[in-house]
């Protein structure tokens, strides 16, 4: 999978939620050459659709902002999403990746949801050799990392 060309067609899927939103989604770096993993496509697409939906979700109307960054280290392609959202807690942070858990249950009644996504997110990315991570200060917003293996030059499948 060329990573950078399969980011950009997820976040297309969101295109209407985003509108509808008002979301700023921008895009500030994306590598020259394509960066090769061997994923399941099914698989990384609701990683990075759950990552975006969470930052489109967790954010004011209006002043939602996305910002995707792809870059190589270390042999991995690592993927930065940053929303200037409501941010999670520091007490909530170490749990997000949890199974059922959800910060602030009072809060997000509205925004719906079963906790779910980014235990998926987590289990999806170590199944394929990779890791996800997240940061996070409350009232500024969020940032997660995910970062997977580079597979060898021109194996794109698989
Ligand atoms: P689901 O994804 O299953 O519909 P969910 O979004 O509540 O439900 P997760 O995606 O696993 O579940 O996220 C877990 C919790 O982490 C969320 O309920 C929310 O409290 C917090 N969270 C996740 N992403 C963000 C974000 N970008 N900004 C603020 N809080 C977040
Ligand atoms: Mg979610």
């Amino acid at each position: 999978v060329d990573l950078g060309q399969y980011v950009l067609d997820c976040a297309q899927e969101l295109q209407f939620d985003m509108e509808k939103k008002g979301v700023q989604f921008v895009l500030t770096e994306l590598p020259k050459s394509p960066l090769y993993v061997t994923a399941d496509r099914d698989k990384l697409r609701r990683v990075l659709l759950n990552i975006i939906e969470n930052a489109i979700k967790y954010s004011e109307e209006g002043q939602c902002h996305i910002t995707l960054t792809l870059r190589e280290i270390d042999g991995h392609a690592v993927i930065q999403i940053k929303d200037r959202g409501q941010g999670i807690s520091e007490e909530s942070l170490p749990h997000i990746f949890d199974r059922f858990y959800r910060a602030d249950p009072s809060r997000n009644t509205a925004t719906g949801g079963s906790g779910l996504g980014l235990a998926i997110a987590k289990q999806i990315m170590e199944e394929h050799g990779g890791r996800i991570s997240a940061t996070s200060i409350i009232g500024r917003g969020t940032t997660v990392y995910m970062a997977l293996p580079l597979s060898q030059q021109g194996e794109s499948e698989g």
